[in-house]
C-alpha cells in the first residue's frame, strides 16, 4: 500500500491569507482532461492538491504548468491498487472516458471503476475524507425517458461493448452508496453529461475533439450513423464549478446529481456549427453507426439548480470558440501547415 503525506504550507488568493480554509485535496485522474482543470481550480482556491494518476489516458503536459506550485504534488499510481493518502477531500476522476479509450481495454476499464471505487472509498473511510465520484450520464444507457432525471434507472446493455464503462460506473455508484449506508462515508455522486474544452487530446476520439480537429485540418467530419442522435454539451469550466459547489455542500447532499448543459442538439447540427465556426472546407460524411450508441441524451438539472444553485453559464458557441483556439494552437505550425 502506498502512503503519501504532503508537506504543510500556506497560500494566498487575491492577497487574502487562506490558511484556515486550506485543505489537502486528492484528485484521482488529475492528469486527465477534467482532472487537470479541477486541480488548477483547487490550487487557485488555495488548497494543497495531490494528483494521483497512472497517465494511461491523461498526460503530464496537462499539469506541467502546475508543477512549480509548491502546493501541487503528483503521485503516479494505479487506482486498481490500494493507496493510503491523507486528505480531507477526494475526487475520484480516474477512468478512461472516451469510448475508443474505454473499449481498448474493457476488462481494465471495468476494474478501474470497480476496484478504483473500492480503494478510494477505503482510503476515505480511514481518513474521514469527503469523497466525490465522477459518475456519468452513461448510467442511463440508451434512455427511453427524456430529459434524464436522477430517479430514472436507465437502459444499459450490460453485455455490449459499452457495458464495461456503463456497468463499471453503475457498480461504482452502488459501492459509494453502500459505503455511505454501511460505514457512514461522506459521499457525493455527480453524473457528468458530455463535457468538452481545452486539454482534450487530439486523438481522444470523442465527437467535439474529432470534429474540431477534422475541421481545422479541412478533413471530412465523420458522423457515425444518421447524425440524428442527440447530445447536450457542457463547457468544462461550468462542469468544474458544479463539482466545486457539490463538494462544499452539506453532508446530507449525497446525490446522485446530474451535472451537464441541457441544451440538446443532434450530432449533425454540431458538425455544421463546428464547420461554420472554423470556416472549414471539410465535407460532412456518414460512417456506419456504432453499437449501442444512445439515441438521445439531455440532463434534467433541476436537482443541481435546487441543491447547488448551479446551472451552466457558458453557451456552446463561446465554449466551442475557446476549444477551437486551443486545438488551433496545438496544430499551428505543424501538421495543419502540412495539410493546408
Ligand atoms: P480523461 O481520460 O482525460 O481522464 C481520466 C484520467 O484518469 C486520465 O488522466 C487517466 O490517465 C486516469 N486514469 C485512468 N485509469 C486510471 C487508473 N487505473 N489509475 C489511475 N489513473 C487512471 O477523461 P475525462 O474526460 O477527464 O474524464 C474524467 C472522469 O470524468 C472519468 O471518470 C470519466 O468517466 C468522467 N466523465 C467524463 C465525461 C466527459 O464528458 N468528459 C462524461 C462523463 C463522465
Ligand atoms: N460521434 C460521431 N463522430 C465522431 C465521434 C463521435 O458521430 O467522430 C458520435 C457518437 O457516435 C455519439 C456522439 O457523437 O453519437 C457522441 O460521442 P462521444 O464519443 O463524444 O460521446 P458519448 O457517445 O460517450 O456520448
Amino acid at each position: 500500500m502506498r502512503s503519501f503525506v504532503p508537506s504543510e504550507g500556506y497560500s494566498e488568493v487575491s492577497g487574502i491569507p487562506v490558511a484556515q480554509a486550506l485543505r489537502t485535496v486528492l484528485v484521482n485522474g488529475g492528469g486527465g482532461f477534467l482532472g487537470s482543470h479541477l486541480c488548477e481550480r483547487l490550487l487557485q482556491r488555495g488548497h494543497r492538491v495531490i494528483c494521483l494518476d497512472n497517465f494511461s489516458t491523461g498526460r503530464r503536459a496537462n499539469v506541467d504548468h502546475l508543477a512549480s506550485n509548491t502546493h501541487f504534488h503528483i503521485v503516479e499510481h494505479d487506482v486498481r491498487q490500494p493507496f493510503d493518502i491523507e486528505a480531507s477531500l477526494i475526487f475520484n476522476f480516474a477512468s478512461p472516458a472516451s469510448p475508443p479509450d474505454y473499449q481498448r481495454d474493457p476488462v481494465g476499464t471495468l476494474l478501474t471503476n470497480v476496484l478504483g471505487a473500492v480503494n478510494t472509498l477505503d482510503c476515505a473511510r480511514k481518513t474521514g475524507a469527503i469523497v466525490v465520484q465522477s459518475s456519468t450520464s452513461e448510467v442511463y444507457g440508451d434512455p427511453i425517458h427524456t430529459p434524464q432525471h436522477e430517479s430514472y434507472c436507465g437502459n444499459v446493455n450490460q453485455i455490449g461493448p459499452r457495458g464495461c464503462y456503463d456497468e463499471g460506473k453503475r457498480s461504482a455508484e452502488t459501492l459509494f452508496f453502500d459505503y455511505h449506508r454501511t460505514y457512514g462515508v461522506d459521499i457525493k455522486v455527480g453524473r457528468i453529461f458530455n463535457t468538452y474544452g481545452p486539454r482534450m487530446r487530439l486523438d481522444d476520439g470523442r465527437v467535439v475533439s474529432n470534429f474540431i480537429v477534422q475541421a481545422l485540418r479541412n478533413a471530412d467530419l465523420t458522423i457515425y450513423g444518421d447524425g440524428q442522435q442527440t447530445r447536450s454539451f457542457c463547457y468544462v469550466d461550468d462542469l468544474i464549478e458544479g463539482f466545486l459547489r457539490f463538494s462544499a455542500a452539506g453532508s446530507a447532499c449525497n446525490g446522485p446529481i446530474n451535472l451537464g448543459n441541457p441544451a440538446e442538439m443532434t450530432v449533425r447540427r454540431l458538425a455544421e456549427i463546428i464547420r461554420d465556426l472554423t470556416n472549414s472546407r471539410s465535407r460532412i460524411v456518414h460512417l456506419p453507426a456504432v453499437t449501442d450508441d444512445p439515441r438521445q441524451r439531455r440532463p434534467d438539472i433541476s436537482r443541481a439548480m435546487a441543491e447547488l444553485g448551479w446551472q451552466p453559464r457558458i453557451g456552446l458557441e463561446t465554449g466551442l470558440a475557446r476549444t477551437v483556439d486551443y486545438f488551433d494552437g496545438l496544430l499551428a505550425g505543424t501538421e495543419k501547415a502540412e495539410v493546408v
